[in-house]
């Protein structure tokens, strides 16, 4: 078959919500296409204009489609800072405010958060953003299905574990009206159960010889298990068959004569994958089968993933190691993976904006908060003593003045194509580590070379609306692990009902599916896997994105009568070349180092009055240390 006529039976030439003009135009359009249409005109900033896109009626990011997360548009301006850019003809706004806050993550607007707490109601915060939307990596998706909402996640998924919150970080949920308790009514954990739903694994005929579903042995937490009568049924060689069942229920001391530590030690320098050929010796094919299966923690395979980690997160083969017992098991899988709201933790970003600025988004409970639409055109608002500034990115953050003394700190950001300068008695940096060096060239060297240490995970969560979801009924699947294919899960959305938002459990009805992408480069050392991966992610198109969700799809469930063609109908791709936090891989990392030379903890000095937050500052990729980190930024400007 030509791949046009393939592309025609995957559907690409038809009508999806992919790129509806209004809502999902990048604010980087040419003026060409804008011409006649005065609102757009005044929107996207043509000469003579103010630049206020946000002001715009017709202004919703959550319900764009097509490519988003670092949607185009917003990361330009930083790439070409990184290149070498001056924008020495900067207008001076004569804006001054107590503190400037650059980054509207959740660590952004923790920090506003915390200040307006300790310093007062009065206080003035601005909060700077690159992106068209608030919130940084969690954000919020939504889709129209008929006269319903369907909402998803962009970037951070759920509450993880938060019996393991701090006070800092459960105190604030609390503060914000979150009872996580709640959840164990919204979340509804027998739905798929009932419906005899289970995980199952793709096996693609490109890695595996042939295109074959196998069910996995239940919902497994981390990991791949079967189930005795379905091992046969995996693709593999006859001895790989047996080896993989030998490795999930023999007992066997892999490491003879070394003691606990011993064993852990040697366990952190060796790759689950290496721990199975030379360890295990384990048939080839049976790395294979667990190839992928770290990407959705790690963004690498498990040729780049500690044979340690993967014993915590309880892999099979090391039943009978006898490791030290403390660390046995991991603590977070000790809560089920229920902390969810129906967008992700961008409740916990829109709550937090609730909380600062008036009239943004109406409510006052962790219920009200999922259906309510934000007015964008409030966001920054002169007459509120704290203001969101979206489509700016900073490119300058310096001291007026010797550092040690100076009064105020001067931070110059692009907005609409014009450089502009406002002054702050404070300044949080809650953006990326890696982006500070280059936005303060004045901090020490040791400081620059710690933050730009850090390299940031790249992940593609895309959330793909279908018509119906009976062909997972009738497979007998909720969530399918592809260990060879583009996408390596794609999961039913989660059955979470709450706040007037149901979820769609009748599989007649449309509904939300994720699929998740690490783009890494197996072999390599893990940076250069991640480095590797930013740049696939941006040179993809989102044509590309969408004939792998296609033809995946297809694949994998045209048997239960699924057709790409008839069924998508829409498709968001949340890119993120930046998304986790950089969490010190054990594999490549010194063993020994004291916390006070993790780079993290060098990076994240105050320095001045420009203090450091965001969850690189902890090298850890949660939303509680995106909090805590927001919480020591300010507690450094509270004590200076
Ligand atoms: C795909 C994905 C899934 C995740 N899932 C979970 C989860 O389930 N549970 C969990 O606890 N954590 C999860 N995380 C981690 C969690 O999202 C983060 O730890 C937390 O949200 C980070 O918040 P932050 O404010 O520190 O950073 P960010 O969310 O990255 O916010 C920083 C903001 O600063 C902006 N910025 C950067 N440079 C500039 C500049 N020069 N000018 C202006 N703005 C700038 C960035 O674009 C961004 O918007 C996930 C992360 C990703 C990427």
């Amino acid at each position: 078959m030509s791949d046009r006529d393939r592309d025609r039976e995957l559907g690409m030439g038809r009508e999806i919500t992919r790129r509806d003009f209004l809502n999902g135009v990048s604010i980087a359009v040419g003026t060409s296409l804008l011409a006649g249409n005065p609102t757009w005109l005044k929107a996207f900033g043509v000469p003579g204009s103010p630049f206020a896109p946000e002001k715009d009626p017709g202004y919703y990011p959550p319900a764009k489609t097509g490519m988003r997360g670092s949607h185009d548009g917003s990361w330009e301006i930083a790439h070409d800072l990184r290149d070498g850019k001056k924008w020495p003809d900067s207008a001076d706004d004569g804006e001054s405010y107590d503190l400037i806050v650059v980054g509207a993550g959740i660590s952004g607007l923790a920090a506003a958060y915390y200040y307006r707490k300790l310093a007062g109601k009065e206080s003035r915060i601005l909060i700077l953003d690159n992106h068209d939307d608030f919130g940084g990596h969690a954000k919020r998706n939504e889709f129209q299905a008929g006269k319903r909402l369907l909402l998803g996640y962009g970037g951070t998924q759920s509450i993880e574990a938060p019996g393991n919150y701090s006070k800092v970080a459960i105190g604030l949920l609390k503060e914000l009206g979150i009872d996580t308790q709640k959840f164990y009514k919204y979340y509804d954990q027998k739905l798929f159960d009932s419906m005899h739903l289970k995980e199952a694994v793709f096996f693609d005929k490109e890695t595996f010889g042939t295109d074959r579903l196998v069910p996995q042995r239940g919902l497994h937490y981390f990991g791949v298990e079967f189930a005795m009568e379905n091992v046969a049924q995996i693709p593999i060689a006859e001895a790989a068959h047996k080896d993989l069942l030998r490795l999930q229920h023999a007992s066997v001391d892999y490491m003879p004569g070394l003691s606990p530590e011993q064993k852990k030690t040697k366990l952190i320098k060796t790759s689950y994958k290496d721990f199975l050929l030379q360890y295990v010796k384990v048939h080839a094919d049976v790395v294979k089968v667990f190839q992928s299966s770290t990407h959705d923690l790690f963004a690498v395979g498990v040729d780049a993933v500690s044979a340690y980690d993967c014993a915590r997160e309880g892999y099979p083969g090391f039943k009978g190691m006898h490791l030290p017992k403390s660390h046995e098991q991991n603590p977070e899988q000790d809560e089920p993976y229920i902390f969810h709201f129906p967008d992700g933790n961008a409740s916990i970003a829109r709550m937090l904006v609730r909380s600062l600025v008036p009239g943004v988004l109406p409510g006052h409970t962790m219920e009200d908060i999922v259906m309510a639409r934000a007015d964008y055109a409030r966001l920054d608002d002169a007459a509120s003593p704290i203001r969101i500034r979206l489509n700016s990115t900073v490119v300058k953050a310096r001291h007026l003045g010797d550092p040690a003394n100076a009064k105020e700190v001067e931070v110059t950001y692009v907005r609409g194509g014009q450089a502009r300068r406002i002054r702050g008695a404070n300044c949080i940096l809650a953006c990326y580590n890696m982006v500070i060096p280059f936005l303060c060239p004045e901090m020490p060297d040791k400081q620059r070379e710690a933050l730009a240490y850090c390299v940031k995970l790249p992940f593609v969560y895309t959330n793909v609306q279908i018509r119906n979801w009976k062909a997972f009924q009738k497979l007998g699947v909720s969530g399918i692990y592809a260990p060879g294919s583009y996408f390596s899960n794609v999961t039913l959305d989660f059955p979470v009902s709450m706040g007037g938002y149901h979820f769609p459990s009748s599989p007649e009805e449309s509904c939300l599916l994720h699929l998740m992408r690490s783009p890494c480069e197996p072999g390599l050392d893990c940076k250069d896997q991640y480095r590797a991966g930013r740049w696939e992610l941006v040179s993809t198109k989102f044509e590309t994105f969408e004939r792998q969700v296609r033809e995946q799809l297809g694949r994998m469930l045209s048997v239960g009568g699924f057709d790409p063609a008839r069924d998508i109908q829409a498709i968001m791709v949340n890119r993120w070349p930046h998304g986790y936090a950089y969490e010190y891989n054990a594999l490549f990392e010194p063993l020994d180092r004291p916390e006070s030379e993790r780079p993290c903890v060098i990076g994240r000095q105050p320095f001045g009055r420009i203090k450091i937050a965001n969850s690189d500052a902890d090298g850890h990729a949660y939303t509680n240390t995106a909090i805590e980190q927001g919480y020591r930024a300010v507690r450094e400007i509270v004590k200076a």
